[in-house]
Order: C-alpha cells, then sequence, then structure tokens
C-alpha cells in the first residue's frame, strides 16, 4: 500500500499562466487530493466564502498568527496583502488521511520546499513566453496598463525560478499540460 504520510503538493506559477485551471484538473481527478485553504488578509470577492477559498483575517489577525510561528509560509504576495499556508491546515488535510495541495505563489513554494523538504512534490507551471503571458492578460481583462506591467515584470522574476521546482510544464496548451500534470502527480501518489 502507498503511504501518503505527510505528502505535500505544491502548484506555482506566474500570474496568468493557467495554474488554477491544472489545478482543478488535479483536483477532480485525485480524491485524495484536497485543497488547501490559505490565510489572506485582502478582501473577500463576492462568491467567495470564508473557510472555504480562504480563511479571511484582519490584518491583526494575520501578524499575530506570524509571531506565533502558526504559518508553515506566508508573503506578502501583492502591495499590503498577505497571504499564507497555516502549519494546521496541513495538519488538517494529513488527518484526514489526505494530500494537500497548495496553490501558492513561487515564494511561498520555495520555502514550503525548503521546510517540508520530505515528501513533498513542487510544480512549476510556466507560460510558453512572457510575451504570450502578456496577451492572456490582456484578454482576462482584469488589469489596468500598471498592474499589468508589474504582473509582466513579476513573472520574468519568477521565471527565473523555475528551476528550483521539482517538474516544470510548460502551458503551451491547457490539455497537454493537464494530461502531463496527472501523470507526475500519479507517479508522485504511488511514490
Ligand atoms: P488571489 O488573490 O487571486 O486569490 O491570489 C493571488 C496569488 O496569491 C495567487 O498567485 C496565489 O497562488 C497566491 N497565494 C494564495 N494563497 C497563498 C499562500 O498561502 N501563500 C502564498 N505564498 N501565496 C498564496
Amino acid at each position: 500500500m502507498n503511504s501518503h504520510h505527510q505528502k505535500i503538493l505544491i502548484i506555482t506559477a506566474p500570474s496568468g499562466a493557467g495554474k488554477t485551471s491544472i489545478t482543478h484538473h488535479l483536483m477532480h481527478h485525485f480524491s485524495i487530493l484536497s485543497f488547501s485553504v490559505s490565510a489572506t488578509t485582502r478582501n473577500a470577492r463576492c462568491n467567495e466564502k470564508d473557510g472555504v477559498d480562504y480563511y479571511f483575517l484582519s490584518d491583526e489577525e494575520f501578524k499575530k498568527k506570524i509571531q506565533l510561528k502558526e504559518f508553515a509560509e506566508w508573503e506578502m504576495v501583492y502591495e499590503g496583502k498577505y497571504y499564507g499556508t497555516l502549519k494546521s491546515e496541513l495538519k488538517r488535510i494529513w488527518g484526514l488521511g489526505k494530500v494537500p495541495v497548495l496553490d501558492i505563489d513561487v515564494k511561498g513554494a520555495l520555502h514550503v520546499q525548503q521546510q517540508y523538504p520530505e515528501n513533498t512534490m513542487s510544480l512549476f507551471i510556466e507560460p510558453p513566453s512572457v510575451e504570450e503571458l502578456k496577451k492572456r492578460l490582456i484578454s482576462r481583462g482584469t488589469e489596468n496598463e500598471d498592474s499589468l506591467n508589474a504582473r509582466v515584470n513579476k513573472a520574468s522574476y519568477e521565471i527565473g525560478f523555475k528551476d528550483h521546482f521539482d517538474k516544470v510544464i510548460v502551458n503551451d496548451n491547457l490539455e497537454n499540460a493537464c494530461m502531463k500534470a496527472l501523470s507526475i502527480v500519479e507517479e508522485f501518489l504511488k511514490s
């Protein structure tokens, strides 16, 4: 029998690389995977629920948890907005006999890997090019010129870290990228 003892699956990518679609695909396919709900200080969007999409915390609550060392990792992902993986969330999922899936930014992913080097698999989703990523962000229509440039610059910086991760999948075609991710995760869960 395979042991899923304290395994962690990390999925990371620059914004707009298709990380969320690939994560959903994997979660749908492997029932042993359980989404790790992060804590954040950003406001909930209208369709988001506390404890389901995120644990929405005030700045004070978040900082208190930093002091108490309750996070496996935390980052200020966007200006003034904190995001972090609670150790209690990993324990909750392991307690269910499942494998947590962390959909987190590149720096956070590096920290989790350092802290939990055993039984952790990290997948970096790479956009086919920075130009393509820019086109995708423009067509998504969520950015103004400044935030678009900030995301594109951040993406170029983050792509520089890709070799730090266990596997890199270039998302030039979502279907192919999902298939590659499935076979990588299948191997990881078997190990
Ligand atoms: P959003 O605000 O759009 O939900 O997420 C913004 C970014 O924060 C995404 O790239 C997401 O992967 C990242 N993120 C979400 N949760 C965490 C976390 O717990 N830690 C870190 N480091 N990044 C996170």
